[in-house]
């Protein structure tokens, strides 16, 4: 099972697991955490269920992200003073550093 990510997601508050974008009751994996939705995140641009299916893929993704200058994928939805690192905090990702 690829679950083994700690971070902050529950019942109401799940965040996308490549980027840490909110995404409050709307869970990119389904209710279930098996069905993805297959959407696009509007932060990082990952297709949940598509680059994100492994803890491997997950990181190898977010670090090409974050890389690339933490781009977003829909700069529309972007706040002000939006701090990548912060959001990546709602999912306590590991980094290989
Ligand atoms: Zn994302």
């Amino acid at each position: 099972m690829p679950q083994k990510e700690v971070d902050k997601r529950d019942a109401g508050n799940n965040f996308c697991p490549v980027c840490g974008y909110p995404l409050g009751n709307y869970n990119p994996w389904g209710d279930d955490g098996k069905t993805p939705t297959f959407d696009i995140c509007p932060c990082c641009g990952v297709e949940w269920g598509n680059e994100d299916y492994t803890p491997e893929s997950r990181k190898e993704y977010r670090n090409k992200w974050i890389a690339a200058g933490a781009k977003w994928f829909d700069p529309q939805k972007k706040p002000a003073n939006w701090n990548p690192e912060e959001q990546l905090k709602n999912i306590a990702y590991e980094t290989d550093r």
